[in-house]
């Protein structure tokens, strides 16, 4: 990426009226920098050094915490400081091209991000949280062959800007941003967990995941828990660890298969990283407890992967280790090779996973009526091409 900044205030350019300006829509956004990126950014339009930290505070309050989207309003902050930012950064957001709101209240947001591309981010309330679902890519470079991003190929990865955009946006639109003057820090959250569970594998663009999932995890930030912010992977083994440490969310594993025969033809990265492999990192995944559980997601198709003898081995598979099952009935998609398992097949396979200990709850399909179910994302440029009306509603 490149560092406008960096290059604005080298020694070399000293006078920096003499550059050309730049248009607002291709200044940074101050949204998804990291506290130390600010930090540097601020210093270089001449912000005190000894000021810089306080300062990052205080515009990190007026951006997550009450989601402010003009320099104006930052009413703490002096006016020439305003003035400095409004030249030099933006507060960026995804455009919502389209939002859908399902009977149950789901809702699913089509959003444009620079380039022209889109992404989609869904969020479903339930009685005790309100859950974002974002996406980390545009598209995706794995095929799992039950799900509808696998059929997209990558476009491109998200910025940490654009990450945390998705869950700004959501926040728009869900109004819960204080009153101007009232207090972030009351009442409860409508937003209050989050899943990497859209498009995309998170951890192949693990750099602006972890940027992201910092600032949402911080105090000053979006100021989310970090055990109410879900991590899933398709099985990247040699970055699960590093994801331990450095991100440090909880973790799900999209496991789907309890053979590699079966494996291997599900989520083919399989190929590369093994059930044995996978398991031997989510033993090792840090902070594992019974508090602190690894999701192991299985997608529930039929006369492929829920037989009695699948759950046993899954069963056999965790054994000892602090996990839960999370069992997704299969989500259809147009042209998907896959068929649902039936309901007392979901319910015999759940039966032997909690018989053995495990909490095995059925993922209720969400936002069925607008495709905002898990695997059913696809940009809609590219669905659009294909579709058939009834789909897009
Ligand atoms: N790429 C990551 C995260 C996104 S997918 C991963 O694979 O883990 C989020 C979850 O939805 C994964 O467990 C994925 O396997 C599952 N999924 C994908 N397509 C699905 C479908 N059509 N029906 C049900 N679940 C699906
Ligand atoms: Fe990519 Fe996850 Fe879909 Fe596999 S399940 S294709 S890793 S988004």
């Amino acid at each position: 990426m490149t560092e406008p900044h960096a290059r604005q205030s080298s020694a070399l350019v000293p006078d920096m009226l003499a550059l050309p300006r730049k248009t607002p829509d291709a200044l940074p956004s101050l949204i998804g920098m990291t506290r130390a990126r600010l930090r540097d950014a601020l210093i270089e339009t001449g912000v005190p050094e000894k000021q810089a930290k306080m300062r990052v505070g205080q515009i990190w309050a007026w951006l997550y915490q009450r989601g402010v989207q003009d320099f104006g309003t930052m009413s703490n902050l002096s006016k020439d400081l305003r003035a400095t930012l409004a030249a030099h950064f933006r507060i960026g957001r995804p455009e919502i091209i389209e939002r859908q709101l399902s009977k149950d209240g789901t809702r699913k947001y089509l959003l444009q991000i620079e380039g022209g591309h889109e992404v989609e981010a869904v969020y479903i309330p339930e009685e005790d949280r309100g859950t974002l679902c974002i996406s980390s890519q545009v598209g995706c470079t794995l095929t799992c062959s039950f799900c509808h991003t696998g059929t997209q190929t990558l476009v491109r990865n998200l910025t940490a800007s654009e990450i945390i955009g998705q869950i700004m946006v959501c926040r728009d639109d869900l109004g819960e941003w204080p009153e101007e003057g009232g207090n972030p820090g009351t009442g409860k959250r409508l937003l209050s967990n989050i899943v990497l569970m859209g498009m995309g594998e998170p951890l192949y663009n693990f750099d602006a995941v972890r940027d992201a999932m910092k600032i949402a995890m911080d105090g000053e930030g979006i100021s989310l828990s970090r055990r109410r912010i879900t991590l899933s992977t398709s099985g990247v083994v040699p970055l699960i660890a590093r994801a331990g440490e450095e991100i440090g969310t909880m973790l799900a594993i999209s496991l789907h298969g309890t053979t590699d025969e079966i494996r291997d033809k599900l989520v083919p990265i399989n190929k590369k990283w093994n059930v044995e492999t996978l398991m031997q990192a989510c033993r090792a995944y840090p902070k594992l407890s019974n508090a602190e559980r690894i999701t192991f997601e299985y997608v529930m198709l039929d006369g492929v992967n829920d037989s009695d003898a699948d759950a046993k081995r899954l069963v056999k598979l965790i054994e000892g280790m602090p996990a839960k099952i999370n069992l997704i009935p299969f989500n259809p998609w147009p042209g998907a090779p896959y068929q649902r398992s039936s309901w007392e097949r979901i319910e015999a396979f759940a039966e032997i996973v909690n018989r053995a200990g495990y909490a095995s709850p059925v993922r209720t399909p969400r936002g069925q009526d607008i495709m905002a179910a898990c695997g059913q994302l696809k940009s809609a440029t590219e669905r659009a091409r294909k579709a058939r009306p009834s789909e897009i509603n």
